[in-house]
């Protein structure tokens, strides 16, 4: 019975790759350098350990005793999270160097690398009418500065891993990801659940005003988890042996998003746009032509649906922690 490694599984997309995998019957071992009562999902009958990667001995340890790598740990978060912590974002180069070197001398069959759209060169990301990014676009390269650089070097690591050493590996480059059992509010949110959070915030704490970063015409496609996780699968045990986009090409500017969001709630809030706020490109699609013509299939699942649960989620989250607040701000009463 195969054993899989699955790391970053504390963290928000793992989670998620977790439990289906498990759903599969796989034997999983998963791990992640949050303490336990931090991972966003922690699976039943899965070996769970909490270590911290950068290490070479923890992921010799990680590794040891599995036959299947899927390497979702990185340092990482939206724009606000990325343009800030550059060097962070490429410490997460130690992660995959000492997973691959342990995949190679433990005899691992198949190495999953969770790639980035911030691989692709800037410059073809300038108009908001982007009609997607081929593989080929992320050279010449001209990354995303910091994370985007990290995740293009390791993309050819595991290349060159696999021509060296006969390393299967498979690189999916995912193009933003959304959904529930994720980041939505502290500083490394991405825009949908960030926009969800906010909107959400009249309802609970009466917030009428709702801040944009940058102007909002700026473009990109979102993918709901669901999508992401069929496709990370059906990626691994594939014969693609190049880097590939895993995106939805449901291309919406960040004003359609809010508009799509407050759609959800029944109500609207008053915008106010940051232009100096940390925005990214100006526009970002996916273009899907390769996994369409690999596997007969794209991620596909509409950007209102996806939405629809992404909001339903976070607004449980909320409620639930204002609730403990009240209860806590009321048992400190009581014992003063
Ligand atoms: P996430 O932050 O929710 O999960 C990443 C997890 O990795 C976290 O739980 C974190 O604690 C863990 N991690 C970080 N450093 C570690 C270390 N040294 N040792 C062990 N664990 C460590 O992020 P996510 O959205 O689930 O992203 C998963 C992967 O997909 C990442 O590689 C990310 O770069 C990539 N990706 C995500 C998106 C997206 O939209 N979410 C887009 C492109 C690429």
């Amino acid at each position: 019975m195969n054993k899989i490694l699955v790391a970053g599984a504390g963290g928000f997309i793992a989670g998620h790759l977790v439990v289906a995998l498990k759903n599969r019957g796989f034997l999983i071992r998963a791990v992640d350098k949050k303490p336990l009562n931090q991972w966003y999902q922690v699976s039943a009958g899965v070996d769970n350990l909490v270590l911290d990667l950068t290490l070479k001995e923890n992921s010799y340890r990680a590794v040891n005793g599995c036959n299947e790598v899927f390497n979702l740990a990185a340092d990482m978060g939206g724009m606000g999270f990325i343009e800030t912590h550059k060097a962070e974002c490429m410490l997460s180069v130690l992660i995959n160097t000492h997973l691959l070197m342990a995949a190679r001398d433990c005899g691992i069959d198949r190495y999953f690398y969770a790639s980035s759209a911030c691989v692709y060169n800037s410059e073809r990301q300038t108009d908001p009418e982007n009609h997607g990014l081929r593989e080929s676009d992320a050279y010449p390269a001209l990354a995303e500065d910091g994370y985007g650089w990290e995740k293009l070097f390791s993309e050819r690591m595991c290349r060159h891993f696999s021509e060296d050493f006969g390393l299967v590996t498979r690189v999916a480059r995912f193009h933003n990801v959304y959904g529930p059992h994720g980041t939505y509010d502290g500083g490394r949110e991405k825009a949908p659940a960030a926009i969800c959070r906010k909107v959400i915030e009249k309802e609970l704490d009466g917030r009428e005003e709702m801040v944009i970063w940058g102007d909002g015409h700026q473009t990109r496609s979102f993918m709901y988890i669901d999508d992401c996780i069929k496709g990370i699968q059906d990626i691994m045990y594939s014969n693609i042996k190049e880097p590939i986009n895993l995106g939805s090409s449901e291309m919406v500017s960040i004003n359609q998003l809010v508009d799509i969001v407050e759609g959800i709630a029944g109500y609207r809030l008053k915008r106010r746009y940051d232009l100096n706020a940390p925005k990214g490109v100006r526009g970002r699609n996916s273009d899907n032509t390769l996994i369409r013509e690999y596997l007969g299939w794209e991620p596909s699942i509409p950007l209102k649906e996806g939405l629809k649960q992404t909001y339903a989620w976070i607004r449980e989250q909320m409620v639930r922690d204002r609730e403990m607040q009240k209860t806590n701000t009321a048992d400190d009463k009581h014992r003063h």
